[in-house]
């Protein structure tokens, strides 16, 4: 998803930092964390049994009395032995039923017969439901139906704080969507509402609306029905690969679409767009950065990692996300982030953020995910790089290094990139702009495109289509650069402490250190001494050299991110 900004939000945590200083408490206080959390961010036994291979959704809204009714059919593979299912479901939506499907083999099937489905005993607890399921042979594949309805939680501040989003399109006319990344899926509809497991073979999601507006949703349009007794048509959407679930998303609205090929790595890609009627030409026009995009994407992470959904990106009413082969894009049709350059250096006005950012996540988030949202870096990290790539790709390599440098002032060091495992917390937002300039400084260090560009279209290779932890990805860089990291990804993501590189020079001998790192830290890095450019590694003790050359001025290439600073008496 894209970073929140505002001036509000600087300025009030720039409030709260001065308050909770003078208070003297430390910053970063530790959430408590409820059963809640822990039944939502952990893999409990409840869950452990039984594997998602694909969810089949039809979802009814009501625009009128904000209402949604609809069906989950969850179809799965039993990995051991279970007696509950935990299917979660957030307040205030009720389930009403959830029912086992018997088919003639015992598997899996498409009956509706009532006579085939047994209806299960369930219980709440909060936002997690328990279903008593019969016993079920270990790899047979099942089905089973939940249907529900209610008030769905209401989006207040789209994309950020999540929920159904009921609103108007500039005429007047009903404008839906969904957004709820970090807050769940089951929000709106049941599902195992956990990141480790995606439906393997995909999902459908079937919409039914007034037959004035138009349905889209991930994937590709498999079926519309117009049901004349009501007035309404049922639009139906096919994913074939996997998918996160807070990725699964309906746009409903007066849209109109066009398409376009892109003649990419895997061939040729479908792309379709979607806006609303008079933002046609608005968005025919601003949608041309799209090819660009690809190319660039391709070139660095590899293929576009869902030419069977195709690439689609529709007009939404919040700011964007990355719904997978659904990207949502809300940037009101202009370059930056809401018109605004991030980097401060002029490079983040020539693109349209979201469409680079969100798009970028199809290769980091809906490709590769993490597995606990504690490690979203793996998400926010890269595709806040993809931005300094993009910026590479157009204006050359000096013009992506200014806009990832120039993005440094949004870094804010208040707790640590990586959150609290198992219990659906995020961690700082920082995983934005000093995850991309971690990325660019292990880029340097690399000291070789090649290789980096290897690691991130390896990276996309490995984990197509998969889960992943933090952890892994770490090791992948050190084995594939053949540079231990470890240590670097320690000091960047686990702590807010940034290295200081102290240096003094007296007479022809510079020195030089680094201070306030964890233990064991070291990092070459590029300095230049008068007019002479070398690299140097420094470590926690002070290092001397001798030469002429050191009586000139001193830097070091600032594309590392650490700081600088001259001490005196060495
Ligand atoms: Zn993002």
């Amino acid at each position: 998803m894209p970073r929140t900004f505002s001036f509000f939000i600087f300025h009030f945590s720039f409030l709260i930092f001065i308050a909770s200083s003078c208070a003297a408490q430390p910053l970063g206080h530790k959430k408590q964390f409820t059963r809640q959390d822990t039944l939502r961010g952990t893999i409990t036994p409840e869950r452990a049994w039984w594997d998602v291979i694909r969810y089949d959704l039809q979802v009814t809204p009501d625009y009128t009395a904000k209402t949604i009714r609809g069906t989950n059919r969850l179809t799965i593979r039993v990995v051991k032995p279970g007696s509950k299912m935990q299917i979660d479901l957030q307040e205030p939506l009720i389930i009403d039923n959830i029912s086992l499907i018997k088919t003639a083999t015992g598997n899996t099937g498409s009956s509706e017969a009532a006579a085939d489905k047994t209806t299960l005993l369930f219980e709440r607890d909060g936002n997690a439901w328990f279903a008593t399921v019969p016993s079920l042979p270990v790899n047979s594949i099942q089905s089973i139906e939940v249907s529900y309805h209610g008030k769905a939680r209401e989006a207040i501040r789209p994309p950020w704080d999540g929920g159904w989003i009921w609103t108007k399109d500039k005429k007047g006319r009903p404008w839906m969507s969904v957004a709820c990344q970090g807050l769940g899926a089951s929000v709106w509809y049941p599902c195992k509402d956990h990141q480790s497991d995606e439906p393997d073979s995909g999902a459908s999601l079937s919409i039914t609306v007034p037959d004035t507006l138009v349905a889209v949703a991930n994937g590709r349009l498999a079926n519309k029905q117009l049901n004349s007794n009501n007035s309404t048509a049922t639009y139906s959407w096919q994913v074939k690969n996997p998918i996160n679930n807070y990725n699964i998303i309906p746009y409903i609205g007066k849209y109109v679409t066009w398409h376009e090929d892109f003649a990419g790595e895997s061939g040729k890609l479908d792309c379709d767009y979607w806006a609303l009627d008079y933002d046609l030409d608005k968005a025919k026009n601003q949608f041309k950065q799209v090819p660009l995009m690809l190319k660039c994407f391709e070139y660095w992470f590899g293929p576009y990692p869902f030419y069977e959904d195709g690439y689609k990106l529709i007009e939404a009413p919040h700011l964007g996300m990355e719904h997978q082969s659904a990207v949502a894009y809300g940037n009101g049709f202009q370059n930056g982030y809401l018109g605004r350059d991030l980097s401060g250096t002029g490079w983040g006005n020539k693109w349209d953020f979201i469409i680079v950012h969100e798009s970028g996540h199809e290769w980091f988030a809906n490709s590769i995910t993490s597995n606990d949202i504690a490690d979203m870096w793996v998400h926010e990290s890269f595709t806040n790089y993809s931005e300094t790539l993009f910026t590479t790709c157009q204006y050359g390599v000096e013009a992506g290094n200014a806009y990832c440098t120039g993005t440094r002032p949004l870094i804010q060091n208040d707790t640590p990139i990586i959150g609290a495992y198992g219990v659906n917390q995020e961690g700082s937002s920082d995983m934005y702009p000093k995850g991309g300039n971690l990325l660019h400084t292990i880029r340097q260090i690399i000291n070789s495109d090649s290789t980096f560009r290897n690691i991130l279209r390896g990276l996309n290779k490995t984990w197509y289509h998969k889960t992943v932890n933090g952890k892994e990805v770490e090791a992948y860089i050190s084995r594939q650069s053949g540079i231990d990291f470890s240590k670097v990804f320690d000091q960047y993501l686990r702590t807010t402490q940034i290295p200081v590189l102290e240096y003094s020079i007296k007479g022809n001998e510079l020195k030089f250190r680094f201070t306030n790192r964890i233990k064991g830290f070291t990092i070459p890095v590029k300095i230049k001494t008068g007019s002479e450019e070398k690299w140097v590694r420094p470590t926690e003790e002070w290092t001397t050299i001798s030469g002429s050359g050191n009586t000139g001025t001193f830097s070091v290439d600032r594309n590392f991110y650490i700081n600088v600073t001259k001490v005196n008496g060495q």
